[in-house]
């Protein structure tokens, strides 16, 4: 791009600070009043408002974050329930459509978790969780003593033996970076002596669909057997935030200079190029309401746009988001993580009181045999320091992917709703109908395309290090929970990634 095309693009406006550098097209840009900006941060998530705040709090005077939606926080989103809550409620009527727990507030051997440490500092409250469970037959009757048995010891045998395969001590199956999760459970089966039971074998379908397609937000057959205990689980129990995420995204959020509606289509780093004539790189895109274009030059660039965002623009008959483009083992390495889906069918009731006596626990599975880990997993906030008459079910992978892309709202949520019918069939009651029910669809939302990340069989997990090197000698640095390799996947690892490219910066530019 020549610098004319940048003194004729649509500015910044509002900044008035410019770079001191007089050399190259940074003469020019400033000649024609562009604003230099220290760094811009693509994307306000956790990620990238982390990196903003950090870079601020720092020194950085001339920082902006550009984001495509029409509001923050990206994969943390808090919305307004319609329910009236007693004055003296411990949790407002409010419900995370996207992150809604701090994975590990930390114990006696770590330090806090970074979003109970920014809770604090906010003056925010953190509502600490137990995992508590309790499980029902199809029918919708309590599992028997056992089935319990039976689950618990498959809930042992099975992360056990694939953490003997992932070190090598699996003597029938070496360690491949191509083994699913799934290719190691066929193996545990087979090799199980004596054999598993069909009571056995139902509980660990039931365990493996729980344990690992909702958390990880995939089907076994797509999840690294080697890689699947990379990630490391911050320590102590988990919590809700006590008033939502978007609290906290709001807290780190004042006082940045936030761009809303602002896509980012093109990330020109050509200056690194011998006859490039500037020293900056160039953040093009579009305003979403207005349509007009905008170009804006910076040092340094934080990109934490979504794995599942950068897949399907790298995935385009003709990329262009990088200028120039990605090496092919860069893009390669990015192409082969995963990005799962997590979908969650909020019910919420006035109150609590049609299942208080029947669900006394946190988590609630209803199984369903015909099609295991399908409108199965509930979570129940009643049972939670929340106190919320809110029941969530989760559908994970392809399961999610298939709900998203062939039902409507109204028939998912008749779907979420029966297995609740079931547990209330035996007392012969109907169910209430919920006062509100929520559908999300981060499948289908066009700013992340897909819930978070995960290592895929085939990947390597040290591939993140090459998938989201920094490009340009270290100008434009990506961020995001997919790029962190202890935290990946979490709101915790998103922030940490955004300190830690922000750190980067602050330090550059400090030794400039
Ligand atoms: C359903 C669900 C449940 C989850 N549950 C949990 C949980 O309980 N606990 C937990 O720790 N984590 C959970 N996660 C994961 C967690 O939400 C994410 O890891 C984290 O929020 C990601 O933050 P981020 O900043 O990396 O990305 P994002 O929050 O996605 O931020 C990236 C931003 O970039 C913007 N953007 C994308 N493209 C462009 C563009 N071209 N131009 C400008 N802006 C752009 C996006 O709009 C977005 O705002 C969950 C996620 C989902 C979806």
């Amino acid at each position: 791009m020549r610098n004319e095309e940048v003194a004729g693009a649509e500015l910044a406006d509002g900044a008035s600070r410019h770079a001191d550098d007089s050399r190259g097209s940074g003469r020019r840009l400033m000649q024609s009043s562009t604003p230099i900006y220290d760094l811009v941060v693509i994307g306000s998530g956790m990620a990238g408002l982390a990196a903003a705040r950090y870079a601020v709090d720092n020194g950085l005077e001339n920082v902006v974050v550009v984001e495509g939606r029409e509001r923050i926080g990206g994969r943390t989103f808090t919305v307004p329930l319609n329910i009236s809550l007693p004055a003296d409620a411990p949790a407002p009527a409010a419900i995370d459509l996207g992150a809604a727990w701090i994975h590990g507030v930390g114990n006696a051997n770590t330090a806090p978790n970074p979003m109970v440490s920014l809770s604090t500092k906010a003056g925010l409250p953190v509502l600490k969780v137990t995992a508590r469970d309790e499980s029902f037959g199809p029918q919708g009757l309590p599992d028997s003593d056992a089935w319990d048995k039976a689950y618990t010891a498959m809930s042992e045998e099975f992360p056990d033996y694939l953490e003997r395969y992932a070190d090598g001590d699996v003597a029938s199956m070496r360690p491949n970076d191509r083994d699913s999760v799934n290719n190691v459970l066929g193996r545990f089966v087979a090799e199980r002596r004596p054999p598993l039971t069909q009571l056995q074998k139902d509980a660990l379908i039931q365990y493996v669909q729980t344990e690992f397609v909702l958390e990880y937000a995939d089907d076994l057959s797509q999840l690294s057997a080697r890689y699947i205990y990379e990630d490391r689980n911050w320590g102590g129990p988990d919590a809700l935030p006590g008033r939502g995420f978007s609290a906290l995204v709001r807290h780190l959020s004042a006082g940045l200079d936030i761009r809303l509606r602002s896509k980012v289509d093109v990330l020109d780093y050509s200056f690194t190029r011998p006859e490039a004539q500037r020293r900056y790189v160039l953040v093009s895109g579009t305003n979403t309401s207005t349509g007009r274009p905008f170009t804006l030059a910076a040092k340094y660039v934080i990109n934490t746009m979504p794995l599942g965002y950068l897949q399907a623009q790298l995935t385009k008959p003709a990329p262009n988001l990088f200028r120039p483009a990605l090496r092919p083992a860069q893009s390669a390495a990015i192409m082969s993580f995963g990005m799962g889906l997590l979908q969650k069918v909020i019910l919420v009731w006035p109150d609590a009181s049609w299942w208080e006596e029947l669900i006394t626990t946190p988590w609630v599975a209803i199984r369903n045999p015909a099609q295991p880990g399908a409108f199965s997993e509930y979570y129940n906030l009643a049972a939670t320091p929340a106190e919320l008459p809110v029941l969530i079910c989760f559908n994970g992978g392809s399961i999610a992917r298939n709900v998203e892309a062939s039902m409507n709202d109204s028939a998912i949520v008749s779907r979420a709703l029966a297995p609740l019918q079931r547990l209330l069939a035996p007392s012969g009651r109907r169910l209430p109908p919920p006062a509100q029910a929520l559908v999300t669809r981060w499948g289908a939302d066009p700013w992340t395309r897909g819930a978070y990340s995960f290592i895929k069989a085939g990947a390597r997990a040290n591939a993140r290090a090459a998938a989201f090197a920094p490009l340009a000698g270290g100008r434009l640095l990506f961020a995001g929970e997919h790029t962190h390799a202890d935290y990946p996947s979490t709101v915790h690892g998103a922030y940490l990634s955004g300190l830690g490219a922000a750190e980067a910066v602050v330090d550059a530019l400090a030794d400039r």
